[in-house]
């Protein structure tokens, strides 16, 4: 079977059900996805002046996959099976942006290794751990631009987006319409400056539809080590909760433990962390670990 690969020349601004897909899939299919950094290629200059960014599409994603057996109300099981970063990344910080009293502006462009998998960062090395910032499936309703995470993914710039997990997304419309993009080589919690390792990257996953899963909670990332669900909103207490409580009752439909001893059994053992601050929805994840209970729902 020919292998899938969609190109960087299909990106676009939006998670929009109109977008027609770039290529078709299989559930069971592995894909590539061409990913392009956030800044869309403007930031091509070590140093040079932000005034001469001219970003055509911010945070672009590389999409759409249509799954053809993912129909709305299924979930889509997306395993990272690999990302392969560039040569370079780059960052802008400028005032007013992000959690920091920036003072001045500069735009930066470091070199990395992709085989050694780290960063020169004037002298000091940076081992890189590569993400995916945004990935997600079309929603039912209207378009939601790829700087804002929402139920359907987006961008959701989770630092455990790597290689070796697995993304449950949401399908809400036929064919899922799987896009992603904004690769980062490296990011902390928070994303406090607006910004991580911005570069280009290749992205490869396998996509199975699971069907009749609703006792899957989506966005939820499974690492070897825990299970994560993920929520956004517009306030860091709205979306805490919000994480906590899709762990809260996952826990309840897997445990067979009631109410309020899930809650306890969480309170114990579960992290409640803050994944971005910088978004339109800010975003939390409520991490399990999978030394307490490991579930059986990949059937
Ligand atoms: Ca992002
Ligand atoms: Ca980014």
């Amino acid at each position: 079977m020919a292998q899938i690969v969609i190109s960087s020349e299909h990106i676009h601004g939006a998670f929009d059900k109109t977008v027609a897909p770039a290529a078709h899939a299989h559930s069971g299919d592995t894909a590539v996805f061409h990913c392009v950094d956030c800044y869309c290629g403007a930031l091509h200059t070590d140093r040079m002046a932000r005034s001469d960014m001219k970003v055509s599409i911010a945070n672009p994603a590389t999409g759409p996959l249509y799954i053809e057996e993912a129909k709305a109300g299924d979930i889509l099981k997306v395993e990272i099976l690999d990302i392969r970063p560039d040569t370079k990344g780059c960052m802008s910080a400028r005032p007013g942006i992000g959690a920091y009293e920036i003072e001045p502006a500069v735009c930066r462009v470091f070199a990395v290794d992709p085989d050694a998998m780290t960063a020169d960062f004037d002298g000091l090395t940076v081992a890189l751990k590569p993400m995916i910032g945004v990935i997600g499936t079309a929603p039912a309703g209207d378009p939601v631009n790829t700087e804002t995470p929402a139920e359907h993914g987006g961008n959701m710039d989770i630092k455990d987006m790597n290689a070796g997990n697995i993304l449950y997304l949401p399908v809400e419309v036929d064919g899922a319409l799987l896009s992603m993009g904004d690769i980062h080589g490296v990011q902390g919690d928070g994303e406090t400056l607006i910004c991580a390792l911005e570069m280009n990257g290749t992205v490869t996953v396998r996509v199975t539809v699971l069907k009749d899963r609703a006792d899957i909670p989506t966005p939820m990332i499974e690492s070897p080590t825990h299970y994560m669900t993920t929520a956004a909103a517009p306030s860091l207490d709205d979306c805490s909760i919000l994480a906590a409580r899709k762990m809260h009752r996952f826990l309840m439909a897997h445990t067979g433990l009631d109410n309020p001893h899930a809650g306890m059994l969480l309170s114990l053992k579960g992290d409640l962390r803050i994944s971005q601050i910088v978004n339109p929805n800010k975003g939390c994840i409520m991490a399990f670990p999978k030394d307490v209970i490991e579930i059986d729902f990949k059937a």
